[in-house]
């Protein structure tokens, strides 16, 4: 079968002609749809994320799929259903957060991720999963289902954020979503409802097909170049929730700024090594004396994907017609990994239903 993969040495993907997978007991196998392209596949190709399966020269890449059942091999599953793969996987055998259906929660190193560290992923015409780690979704999701994986990133994200805010009354009016890459945008259209007022920060001019939709979910546009995060507050109004998907690493302080009292800010980029320097007794003091909440999110599980599932059901379609806006043969794998301001989600067709 053919399968998009990087080679060791390689910094570009290509495509691999490899044996279909045979899946083992608890296991089905899939005939693949879509993969997603997001930026965590540009850090496996960097060689700055993740690591190749132990023993082998190569990494299948993709980790946002939709997959139909093939071979339910004894599982639950129904042949013809759709599915989305969870990324964790249990290093040999499992260990407790995997046993107590928290595997987003283990510490790096205590597990392997499909398509990202010592896993293959999905970017081929068939893989194997256990059918404990697989989501079924209704077949009106074949096209949009790759977006169930980055959505339940979000989802637990905003969870443990209300979870922090949980014990007093807190009704957030306003929200500041850090970010007009694919994680941004989603997010703040799934916050539409939960919020009165949303803002969505970016570095781009106008016309940008990224701002078009800000705009078009009726969120103000706020250009970082223009009003940095640190005078956010002062410009337009403090945010009860800072939603960071930049992964530029002054944001995560400077959120402290943006924030109202009582806020949750939540940081969701993966940035490298970078020395600066802040004001930091001044953000302690906020922090504190404002009662404001900083955390951290990654990764998701079983129960952020099916509530993932209902979010997506809930988005506009012609926001899901735009933010889908790429799709390619795995022959086409060059032109897949292309970046431009134009791209906002590319996917790779396998297959279709
Ligand atoms: P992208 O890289 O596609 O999006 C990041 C966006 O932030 C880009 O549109 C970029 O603008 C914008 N940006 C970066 N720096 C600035 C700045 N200084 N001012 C204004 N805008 C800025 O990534 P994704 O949307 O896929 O993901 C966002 C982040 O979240 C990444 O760091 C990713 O690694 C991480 N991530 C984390 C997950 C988790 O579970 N914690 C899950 C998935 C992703 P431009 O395009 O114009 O450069
Ligand atoms: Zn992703």
């Amino acid at each position: 079968m053919r399968a998009v993969a990087v080679k060791a040495g390689a910094s570009s993907p290509e495509v691999v002609e490899i044996d279909a997978p045979e899946p083992d007991d608890g296991e089905a196998l899939m005939r693949t749809l879509r993969v997603g392209i997001d930026g965590t596949d540009f850090e496996v190709l960097k060689g700055t994320h993740g690591g190749f399966p132990e023993g082998d020269d190569y990494q299948i890449l993709g980790h946002e799929a939709v997959g139909v059942v093939e071979d339910p091999n004894g599982t639950d599953l129904e042949e013809g259903q759709l599915v989305v793969p969870t990324i964790r996987r249990p290093p040999a055998g499992s260990n407790e957060y995997f046993e107590r259906g928290e595997p987003d929660m283990a510490p790096p190193g205590t597990y392997l991720e499909r398509g990202i560290d010592g896993a293959h992923g999905f970017m081929s015409e068939y893989f194997t999963s256990p059918a404990e780690y697989l989501v079924p979704i209704p077949a009106a999701f074949a096209e949009t289902g790759i977006l169930v994986e980055p959505m339940s990133n979000t989802v637990k994200a905003l969870e443990h954020s209300f979870s922090s805010r949980s014990v007093f009354d807190w009704n957030p009016e306003t929200a500041l979503v850090l970010g007009n890459g694919p994680l941004g945008l989603l997010t703040l259209a799934m916050l539409d409802s939960t919020v009165e007022r949303s803002y969505c920060l970016g570095r781009r001019d106008r016309p940008d097909p990224t701002i078009d939709i800000i705009e078009d979910l009726e969120a103000t546009y706020v250009d970082s170049r223009e009003t940095p995060v640190t005078e956010f507050a002062d410009v337009h109004e403090p945010a009860d929730l800072v939603y960071e998907a930049t992964g530029y690493a002054k944001h995560a302080y400077e959120t402290v700024d943006a924030l109202a009292p009582n806020g949750v800010g939540v940081l969701l980029g993966i940035p490298d090594d970078w020395t600066f320097e802040i004001d930091g007794g001044r953000l302690h003091r906020e922090l504190v004396l404002e009662n404001k909440a900083l955390l951290g999110s990654v990764n998701s599980h079983l129960r952020h994907f099916e509530s993932a599932k209902e979010s997506l059901d809930r988005l506009p379609d012609w926001f899901l017609d735009r933010i889908i806006t790429d799709v390619f043969t795995p022959e086409e794998v060059d032109q897949a990994f292309e970046g431009g301001d134009d791209r906002i989600k590319t996917v790779i067709e396998f297959g279709t239903r």
